[in-house]
């Protein structure tokens, strides 16, 4: 579905705004400091039509980080949404906060609609007009807590809103990448080492659509998207402690990429953080490489106790390979690509039915479902629905176990190799 993102400094009425648009009653939640929420898209329905609505001030910052935390937002809006309306309070006026942004949204090809919120007089309407200083066209006068407005409004959006979400991938393009994990993992010194010294960046890339916060980078003699490496290049690096954003981006750029590369910090213990992530790959579906760098800091000691840790914390993702690597030396850098080249092979590949037959048939011969109470339940036939994560399903007369089809992936991992790509069992009951 199509998304409009709603932007805006705190307390000018974003959420009240997002309330009237999915047309949630109760109260507003309000924001508080520090608190994550996890969804912040709302699906939405007007005139029949369906779109999400993603409301970015889950996380409303002191006043020292407020521009930075703003500009972040507008950043994920622009990469993210199919149409962004930026909230401005017309009983204050434009502020030098409101100016950046949209200073900010004046660049983006992401089309922006302007509302000046809690205008619920004359006099505020007058107020509103100055509006038109911030260079986005007509702030659209509303009042979000008594409803005025927003119809029309809304009426707008849709006019505006693109019937099909903007594309993602580009078959034949480059592949995309989502370089990952917590704060000074060495992901800036990992992505400065790939690119080396002459920043082979490519910006026009034929048929391709790269956001300015993508670089793409040509290794071993092919292009590769690093997604949202929005500052991991500049020195000066953007709101790091900020665990909503930092959790906001992560989604994004999965939803973007097709790979995860996950830098895990070797020379100090894997951390709820690190793991936090790794939940986030697994529940996107992407490919993954986990990449341990600081190596050159490892000695044994650690290197034992590391062994331990991953014993315990990555037995989720068996199937995921695992490279040590130093961004800092260089050393085991240029394992990645072919590491990568793999798991993508995995998460695009496709058994034919016939094959996927044949086999399950022996497997499923010398290892029959377990009986449950009464009958056991009959295997009769697979077939591999969808790709990018590879995805089968197996018709049978009855419920399989969790059990069982862990079985069934493991065996389809040995037999097709799936290396670094989560593989997916789903079951067809047939009566
Ligand atoms: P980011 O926050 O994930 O982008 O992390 P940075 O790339 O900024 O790295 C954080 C710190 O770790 C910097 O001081 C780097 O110089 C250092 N660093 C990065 N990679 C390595 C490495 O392989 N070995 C060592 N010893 N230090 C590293």
């Amino acid at each position: 579905l199509p998304v409009v993102a709603i932007v805006g400094r705190p307390n000018v009425g974003k959420s009240t705004l997002v309330n009237r648009i999915i047309g949630r009653r109760e109260a507003v939640v309000e924001d508080v400091p520090g608190v994550t929420r996890d969804r912040v898209s709302y699906p939405a329905l007007w005139n029949g039509r369906r779109f999400m609505v993603t409301d970015t001030g889950g996380w409303e910052p002191d006043a020292k980080g407020l521009q930075q935390s703003i500009s972040e937002q507008a950043e994920l809006a622009m990469r993210t949404a199919d149409l962004i309306v930026l909230v401005v309070d017309a009983t204050v006026g434009a502020t030098t906060t409101d100016e950046a942004v949209a200073r900010a949204l004046r660049r983006s090809k992401t089309p922006v609609l302007l509302a000046a919120n809690k205008v619920d007089s004359e006099r505020v309407e007058a107020d509103a007009a100055t509006l038109w200083s911030l260079g986005l066209g007509e702030p659209h006068m509303i009042s979000a807590s008594h409803g005025r407005g927003t119809a029309d409004l809304l009426d707008l959006i849709l006019e505006e809103l693109p019937e099909t979400p903007r594309e993602r991938f580009v078959a034949g393009g480059p592949r995309r990448i989502a370089l990952l994990g917590k704060p000074n993992v060495g992901k800036s010194s990992l992505l400065n080492r790939l690119a080396g010294e002459e920043r082979s960046v490519v910006d026009d890339v034929a048929g391709t659509t790269v956001d300015p916060v993508d670089e793409i980078i040509e290794l071993d003699g092919r292009l590769w998207q690093f997604v949202d490496t929005a500052g991991l290049r500049r020195k000066v690096r953007t709101a790091t402690g900020h665990e909503y954003y930092a959790s906001l981006r992560t989604r994004s750029a999965l939803d973007s990429s097709e790979l995860a590369l996950l830098l895990i910090d070797a020379s100090q213990t894997i951390t709820e953080q690190d793991l936090r992530v790794l939940s986030m790959i697994i529940d996107s579906g992407r490919a993954l490489v986990v990449v341990f760098n600081k190596w050159d800091l490892v000695d044994e000691d650690r290197r034992y106790d590391l062994d331990k840790e991953i014993d315990r914390e990555l037995a989720r993702v068996p199937w995921a390979r695992r490279i040590n690597i130093s961004a800092e030396t260089g050393r085991s850098v240029q394992k990645l690509v072919p590491v990568m080249e793999q798991a993508l092979a995995s998460w695009d590949k496709r058994v034919p039915t016939g094959r996927l037959n044949s086999w399950l048939k022996d497997i499923v011969a010398a290892n029959p479902p377990p009986a449950r109470g009464g009958r056991a339940p009959r295997v009769m036939f697979a077939t591999q629905a969808a790709t990018r994560p590879p995805t089968f399903v197996l018709f049978t007369t009855g419920f399989l176990e969790a059990g069982y089809r862990r079985f069934v992936e493991r065996k389809l991992r040995e037999e097709f190799d799936f290396t670094g790509s989560p593989v997916r069992v789903n079951v067809r009951v047939r009566e």
